[in-house]
């Protein structure tokens, strides 16, 4: 059911690698919360922050989806789930306080880390406010 879904695709090494040399330590294709049968791509736990590399095609991107000239009565409901699902992912993620980043796959890997690592870093500096008074 997550056929579609492959692991270590081009577009997430790179941007694994752009956030590794920023610094960042993330867990990699790990569910976010338990409960949710859904691995995201790269996973900061304390920051909560899921991060999902969305392919072109699969994921619908504006800029690059074409239809295919084939088969679109297969691939056209196929990739609608797709987006039906991805957009279920996300609530279930923010409603349980996380905070979700879908980088498609022709975007930067180095812009796209760089704005993964601002966000965890705001994340993570107002959980050290909120937390102990050192
Ligand atoms: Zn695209």
């Amino acid at each position: 059911m997550v056929g579609n879904r492959k692991r270590d695709t081009r577009p997430e090494m790179e941007l694994r690698r752009a956030a590794f040399r920023l610094g960042l330590r993330y867990r990699v294709a790990a569910r976010p919360i338990a409960r949710l049968p859904r691995t995201a791509d790269l996973v900061f736990p304390l920051a909560r922050v899921a991060v999902f590399v969305d392919g072109c095609f699969w994921h619908g991107c504006p800029l690059h989806f074409k239809p295919p000239r084939t088969n679109m009565a297969y691939w056209g409901p196929k990739i609608a789930r797709n987006q039906a699902r991805d957009a279920a992912v996300d609530a279930a993620l923010r409603e349980a306080g996380w905070q979700v980043v879908r980088i498609w796959e022709h975007e930067d890997p180095v812009a796209a880390a760089t704005r993964v690592a601002e966000l965890v870093q705001s994340a993570t500096s107002s959980e050290r406010k909120d937390g102990a008074n050192r």
